[in-house]
């Protein structure tokens, strides 16, 4: 299936790797919908493009989220990219910090997944992508990073064993695992570092780059590209993948 023929949801869309995605596919020539829970940097988004449109919606929601299929129909390409990111040792990790970050990452992630399978079912589709953006962190623990790296972990599991019972449907689903990303995020993680140790922003981004064997942050638009090729011609034997976006050689 073309690109330029699907309809794609982007969870999170309003910034971030998600507004990325949006664009990139809106460029391809789908039609994208961006879903979020704040609704101007949706607007803004959406706004600017003619083939983006934008919905409120909360993942960890699940009344919300099975809705928002209702009324925006089969989605051939969902991606579910809406995540968040808190630090702490794993004795430092209070149970609200697991479960908030667990109910995002994890099980917003599996709602999304799993109402978007629903819909494509019911449209008895034999073409779909499920892409969830997990992390490197879903590949290996990183320190200060067990909630979060729970989440993700529990994100490719997810993924393995749903592409499992996709096999041969024509529908696959697979995890794009970026390491450190230029933008928002990033940029709050490098505002902890430098409270809690005193160190240049300078300092602590260049720490977090180190994590990555390209020793620099990953850009979203590497990300956006693989999701691209997840969709792109040749792509329907990728599934169940885990693919490492870290600057690997
Ligand atoms: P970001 O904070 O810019 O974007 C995350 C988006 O998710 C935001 O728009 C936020 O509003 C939205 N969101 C959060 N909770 C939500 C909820 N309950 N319902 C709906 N939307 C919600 O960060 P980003 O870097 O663009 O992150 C995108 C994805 O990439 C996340 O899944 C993140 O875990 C993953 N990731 C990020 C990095 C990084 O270094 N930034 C690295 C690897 C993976």
């Amino acid at each position: 299936m073309e690109i330029s023929q699907c309809r794609v949801l982007v969870t999170g869309g309003g910034s971030g790797l998600g507004a990325v995605l949006a664009r990139d596919f809106a460029a391809a020539g789908a039609r994208v919908h961006i879903c979020g829970r704040r609704e101007a940097p949706l607007a803004a988004i959406s706004a600017d493009h003619d083939r983006i449109s934008s919905h409120i919606l909360d993942v960890t929601d699940e009344a919300a989220t099975a809705a928002l299929f209702a009324a925006i129909g089969p989605q051939q390409i969902v991606i579910a990219n809406a995540g968040i990111a808190e630090s702490a040792p794993l004795h430092k990790t209070d149970s609200d910090m697991w479960h908030r970050i667990i109910a995002v990452n994890l099980t917003g992630c599996f709602l999304t997944l799993r109402e978007g399978l629903r819909a494509l079912r019911e449209d008895r589709a034999d073409w779909g992508r499920l892409i969830a953006i997990s992390s490197i962190m879903g590949l290996d623990g990183y320190r200060y990073a067990s909630a979060y790296s729970a989440s993700k972990h529990g994100v490719n599991g997810m993924v393995s064993a749903t592409a499992a019972e996709l096999d041969g449907s024509g529908i696959t689903a697979n995890a794009l695992c970026p390491g450190y990303l230029e933008g928002e995020m990033t940029d709050r993680s490098v505002t902890r570092i430098t409270g809690k140790t005193g160190k240049s922003r300078q300092e602590a981004e260049a720490i977090l780059a180190a994590t990555s064997p390209a020793g620099r942050l990953i850009r979203p638009e590497e990300v956006s590209a693989e999701a691209l090729r997840l969709c792109g011609p040749g792509s329907g034997s990728i599934n169940g993948q885990a693919i490492s976006i870290n600057g690997e050689a």
